[in-house]
């Protein structure tokens, strides 16, 4: 039987390279994401690695939109067994000039989801007494840049709310863990090279190399796939008794 995994925000970017490994690695993956080609990505990671596999699109910036997600993730694949809330947003702008909207958005999306996701999976997850939620952090739930007011809030949250989890869910075989990832070369990433370019009047490429990885002492943008690796351990028995974690694969950055 395949064991369940539903990642949000899984057809683009990071959550599409977890996905993807999940699939590789036998489960039945649950993709949702906003983009219009998501359910062709779905199909053929399911036809590629052939495991079962779901698509939806709803909006996770509700708790409606939330809701219709498992409740259609599990209609279609049955209970689900490891969540991954992926799905984030990013805004750049000084606190005095951050959009109220904004940041209310970005925390629904990056933190409050989660909540509600979480909150929806873990009953069931309890009456097997088994289970995995993984948050996708960053480095910036560890540490903070200037000009991610909301961002860094949302994701210093998602520890937090990470590690309530892992100490709710260990009478219930369930861990929870957050990891924190440096860079990654994802859409969410490009717009801010474009972003960052215009604000600072230099070319992207300066913008890679003196902005973005300023901070990091291995200056390599993650792989996507590095990160559905990670995940795939920490569904595994080995990781059995990592819970309440924030495990960053960030090159160095929150070393220093
Ligand atoms: P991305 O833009 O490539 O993908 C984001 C996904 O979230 C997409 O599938 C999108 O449809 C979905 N999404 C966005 N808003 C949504 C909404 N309102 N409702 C439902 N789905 C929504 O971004 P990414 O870079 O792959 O980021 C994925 C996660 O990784 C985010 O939580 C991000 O904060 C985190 N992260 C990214 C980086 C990076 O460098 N890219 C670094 C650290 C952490």
């Amino acid at each position: 039987m395949n064991n369940v995994v539903l990642v949000t925000g899984s057809t683009s970017g990071i959550g599409l390279g977890i996905a993807r490994e999940f699939a590789r690695a036998g489960y039945a993956v649950g993709f949702h994401g906003l983009e219009k080609d998501g359910a062709d990505t779905a199909s053929s990671i399911g036809r590629q690695y052939d495991v079962p596999i779901c698509f939806t699109g709803h909006d996770l910036a509700n708790e409606d939109g939330v809701a219709k997600l498992v409740h259609d993730t599990e209609q279609k694949l049955g209970a689900i067994d490891i969540l991954v809330n992926n799905a984030g947003i990013q805004h750049v702008s000084s606190i005095a000039e951050f959009d109220p909207d904004k940041w209310n958005k970005i925390i629904e999306v990056n933190l409050s989801a989660a909540f509600r996701a979480t909150k929806l999976v873990m009953p069931g997850m309890s009456k097997k007494k088994w289970g995995r939620i993984i948050n996708i952090a960053s480095v910036h739930g560890l540490v903070a840049s200037e000009f991610k007011s909301a961002y860094v809030a949302a994701k210093h949250g998602l520890l937090g709310l990470t590690k309530v989890t892992a100490l709710e869910g260990a009478p219930f075989g369930i861990t929870a863990n957050a990891i924190c990832p440096g860079y990654a070369d994802t859409p969410l990433v490009q717009k801010q090279i474009t972003d960052q370019a215009k604000a600072h009047g230099i070319s992207e490429d300066d913008v890679i190399e003196k902005v973005m990885l300023i901070k990091q002492p291995i200056k390599k943008f993650v792989k996507p796939e590095s990160i559905g690796a990670l995940c795939v351990f920490l569904a595994s028995g080995h990781a059995e008794l990592i819970t309440g974690a924030a495990i960053p694969i960030d090159g160095g950055w929150s070393a220093q």
